[in-house]
C-alpha cells in the first residue's frame, strides 16, 4: 500500500502543532490538516504552566514564548488566599500568560522549520482504517473530497472531533456550567494584581492582562443562565465584575465576546487500531486551573516519539499503547481537579462560601497543601507507572540538570532522542547499535547515578553505580525502551 504520508495529524490546535513539530524532527512524513483557512486569531487558553514550558525548552522554544507573556509568580484569589509559585523545582517557577494564539505560532513556526507539511483549508470529512493504514477523507477549500492515506492517524481536532466520531468512539461525560461570559476589553483602571478573581454572593469574575493592553475578563452569575447563543452585552458582564469584585474597572471597548457552556468529558481509550486521539479531542473539562491547553501539549510530547518509533519500526512491543495508559489517568485526573476547582470556585455564598473565605486563606499557608497544588497546577508532579522494584526516579519528570559538558540536561533533549546520563562517563560500547535513536551525556549532579531519560523528558530506567550495575542490566533497559538495537532510520 502507497502512503502519501506516515502521519496524519488532524487539527492545528496546539497538541496538533507540537506533535507535527515532534514528528518532523524525528525524520517522520507527516502531514497536518486543518480546516480553518488561516492561523487563529482568538485566544481561548491564556496559561501556560511550568512543566508545559520545560517542555517547550527541550525543544528549544521556551524562551521565544515567554518573551510574548508575562510571568505571573503569585496568584492570588479570594480575598486573602495565595499560591506561590516561585518556589517551584524548576527553571519556569511562575505561569506565563500569553495569548493561546501565540502559542500556536511559536509551535508552528517550528513544526514548518522542521519540515511538517501544514495545510489549512483542509477539512477531514471520516476516515476508514484497513491493516496496513488509514484512509482519510479530506474536503480541501470545498472542492470535491479527496482521500489521503497514512499509515497512521492522530485526531486533534478538538471538542467535537471528526476522527473521534469516525471511529464510534463515545465521549461519556456531562455539563459542568453554563452560561460563563468571556469578553476581551480593555481597563480604564486596572486591578493591581496581575491576575484578579473573587467571588461574591452569586458572582464570580476573574481578569486577566494580556501583556498588551488587553484584558480576558471571565465571568458567570448563577442567577443568569442564559442559552450559549444568547449574545452577550457589555453590561451583562460590568454588572457581574462589579458584583463579585466591588468594582468593574472601567470596562470598556470590547473587540471579542462570547457565551460558553463546560463539559467534563474523555473518551475510554486514546488509541483504536492506527488511530489516536489527544488533547481536546481525547478530553475536555472546565477551564478552572487552565489545564486545557497544556493536557494536551503533553500529551502530544508524551505521543510524538512513541509514534516515530512506531514508524520507524523500532518501537518495542506495547509501546504505543502506552500513550493510552500514560495519558488517559493524567486526563481523568485533570477532570477531577479542574471541576473541583470550578465548583469551588462558583459556590454558593452560605456554607462553601463561608469555608472558601476562612479555610483556603489557612490551607494555602500550609507548605503539603502549596505544595501539593502547586505541583498538581504546573504539571511537574505527573508522574508514570513504573515497575515494581524500580529505581524512584523511575517515571518521574527529570529535573533539568547540568551537565558535565556546560549545558542544562534540557538542552541535550532538543534532538528529540532518548539520552543515556550517567554521573561518570559511560562506556560507548554500551550502547552500541542504539546511534539513530539515543545520545549520551555525563551529568555534573546527582552523584553516582547514570539514567536513561526518555524523550519526552521523563525518566525511563535509573540506577546507581554503587549497587553494582553490570552492562547486561543498562543493555537490558535499552532493549525494554529503545527497541532492538540496529539502524531502523
Ligand atoms: C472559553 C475557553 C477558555 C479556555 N481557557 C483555557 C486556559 O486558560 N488554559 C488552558 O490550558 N486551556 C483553556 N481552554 C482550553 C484550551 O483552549 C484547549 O484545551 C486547547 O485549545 C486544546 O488544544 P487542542 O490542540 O487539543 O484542540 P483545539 O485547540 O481545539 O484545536 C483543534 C483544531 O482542529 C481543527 N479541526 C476541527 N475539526 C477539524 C476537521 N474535521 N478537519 C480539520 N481540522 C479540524 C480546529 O479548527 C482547530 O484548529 C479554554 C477553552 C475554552 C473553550
Amino acid at each position: 500500500m502507497d502512503h502519501d504520508a506516515d502521519v496524519v495529524v488532524v487539527g492545528a490546535g496546539p497538541a496538533g502543532l507540537l506533535l507535527a513539530g515532534d514528528l518532523a524532527r524525528a525524520g517522520v512524513r507527516c502531514l497536518l490538516l486543518e480546516r480553518r483557512t488561516d492561523r487563529s486569531g482568538l485566544t481561548r487558553a491564556f496559561a501556560v504552566h511550568a512543566r508545559t514550558l520545560e517542555q517547550l525548552d527541550a525543544r528549544g522554544i521556551a524562551d521565544e514564548l515567554i518573551a510574548s507573556g508575562t510571568q505571573v509568580h503569585v496568584l492570588r484569589f479570594f480575598d486573602d488566599a495565595a499560591l506561590d509559585l516561585s518556589g517551584l523545582p524548576s527553571r519556569f517557577p511562575y505561569v506565563l500568560i500569553t495569548p493561546q494564539y501565540e502559542t500556536e505560532r511559536v509551535l508552528e513556526e517550528r513544526a514548518r522549520s522542521l519540515g511538517a507539511d501544514i495545510r489549512y483549508g483542509h477539512k477531514v470529512a471520516g476516515l476508514t482504517q484497513h491493516r496496513d493504514g488509514v484512509d482519510v477523507q479530506v474536503e480541501e477549500d470545498g472542492r470535491r473530497p479527496g482521500t489521503l492515506r497514512a499509515r497512521y492517524v492522530v485526531g486533534t481536532d478538538g471538542m467535537h472531533s471528526t476522527v473521534r466520531r469516525a471511529l464510534g468512539m463515545p465521549f461519556p461525560g456531562k455539563p459542568v456550567v453554563q452560561s460563563v461570559v468571556l469578553a476581551d476589553v480593555r481597563l480604564i483602571k486596572p486591578p493591581p494584581e496581575t491576575l484578579t478573581a473573587n467571588s461574591s454572593g452569586d458572582a464570580f469574575a476573574f481578569i486577566v492582562p494580556f501583556g498588551d493592553g488587553w484584558y480576558r475578563v471571565i465571568a458567570w452569575h448563577r442567577r443568569n443562565q442564559l442559552p450559549e447563543s444568547a449574545p452577550v452585552s457589555l453590561d451583562e458582564v460590568s454588572e457581574t465584575a462589579r458584583q463579585a469584585l466591588g468594582v468593574d474597572y472601567g470596562l470598556h471597548e470590547p473587540r471579542w465576546m462570547s457565551r460558553f457552556h463546560s463539559e467534563e468529558r474523555q473518551v475510554p481509550r486514546y488509541r483504536d487500531g492506527r488511530v489516536l486521539l489527544a488533547g481536546d479531542a481525547a478530553h475536555v473539562h472546565s477551564p478552572a486551573g487552565g489545564q486545557g491547553m497544556n493536557t494536551s501539549i503533553q500529551d502530544a510530547a508524551n505521543l510524538g516519539w512513541k509514534l516515530a518509533a512506531a514508524v520507524q519500526g523500532w518501537a518495542p512491543e506495547g509501546m504505543l499503547d502506552t500513550f493510552d495508559t500514560e495519558r488517559h489517568p493524567v486526563g481523568r485526573q485533570v477532570l477531577r481537579t479542574s471541576g473541583a476547582l470550578l465548583r469551588f470556585a462558583f459556590t454558593g455564598p452560605q456554607v462553601l462560601g463561608a469555608a472558601r473565605t476562612l479555610l483556603v486563606p489557612v490551607a494555602t499557608r500550609l507548605p503539603f497543601v502549596t505544595e501539593y497544588m502547586t505541583g498538581a497546577m504546573s504539571g511537574l508532579s505527573i508522574s508514570y507507572p513504573a515497575p515494581r522494584g524500580a529505581h524512584s526516579l523511575a517515571g518521574k519528570r527529570v529535573p533539568d540538570w547540568p551537565l558535565a559538558d556546560g549545558r542544562r540536561l534540557y538542552e541535550a533533549l532538543r534532538g528529540g532522542r532518548f539520552l543515556l546520563a550517567g554521573s561518570r562517563p559511560i562506556p560507548p560500547g554500551i550502547a552500541s547499535g542504539y546511534g539513530d535513536r539515543l545520545d549520551m551525556a555525563e551529568v555534573a549532579y546527582p552523584p553516582g547515578i547514570i539514567a536513561l531519560i526518555r524523550p519526552d523528558a521523563y525518566t525511563a530506567w535509573a540506577a546507581r553505580w554503587s549497587d553494582g550495575l553490570s552492562p547486561s542490566q543498562v543493555r537490558g533497559a535499552l532493549v525494554h525502551w529503545c527497541g532492538s538495537p540496529g539502524n531502523h532510520g
